[in-house]
């Protein structure tokens, strides 16, 4: 058992859980904190009802309270299992803007749900002072870097999901989960200028 709570955190009407790592390494107590999208610490909150089998330095980091566990498809609104989705042209930020969707294979219209859920990750880390954050990989919310062209067919292009874009526009580092090595360093330059 690793030394970590979860609590209910209430939004928009749903629950997601949030690890808060230890209570009596808060804001302010020293300790660097990361978002971490939930699917990638074991939550079984993806669109099929799975997660991820958290690696070594992740569950080091949620040893060390570090972690902020947060999946802003449910954060905003979304059941799991859910149908997956795919922005239209791949690019989270044109959703931010209303200029394109977020939508089901049968054409369901998703983006207000990832907008608030994206809300609700930069609300999150404003609240704790996040200034990083590991997200999934190609995720229509949590990719940093491609994202699927909203074809169902398999196409991926160079793009973000609309959470990671909304945090990357808003000064948080996102690495994906391919990227933990970069991330580490970076999390060691954060805390050695923060002294
Ligand atoms: S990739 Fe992001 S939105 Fe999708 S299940 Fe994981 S945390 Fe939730």
């Amino acid at each position: 058992m690793h030394p970590t709570r979860a609590v209910a955190w209430e939004l928009g009407g749903s629950w997601p859980i949030l690890d808060l790592g230890h209570p009596e390494r808060g804001e302010g107590g020293g300790v660097e904190r990361v978002l971490v999208s939930a699917c990638l610490l074991g939550q079984r909150v993806r669109y099929d009802g799975e997660g991820f089998e958290p690696g070594d330095l992740l569950l080091r980091w949620q040893g060390e309270g570090r972690t902020l566990a947060l999946c802003p498809e449910q954060a905003g609104g979304l059941a799991v299992p859910r149908p997956p989705a795919e922005i239209e042209g791949g690019q989270g930020g044109s959703v931010l803007a209303g200029d394109t969707r977020v939508i089901t294979r049968s054409g369901a219209d998703l983006s207000d749900a990832f907008i608030r859920g994206a809300e609700a990750a930069l609300a999150l880390c404003r609240r704790e002072g996040v200034r990083m954050a590991v997200l999934k990989a190609r995720s229509p919310s949590c990719g940093n870097r491609e994202s699927y062209d909203g074809s169902f067919t398999g196409v991926r292009v160079s793009g973000q999901g609309v959470t990671a874009a909304l945090l990357m526009r808003e000064g948080v580092r996102v690495f994906n989960e391919q990227e933990l090595e970069d991330a580490e360093r970076y999390l060691q330059g954060l805390e050695s200028l923060s002294g």
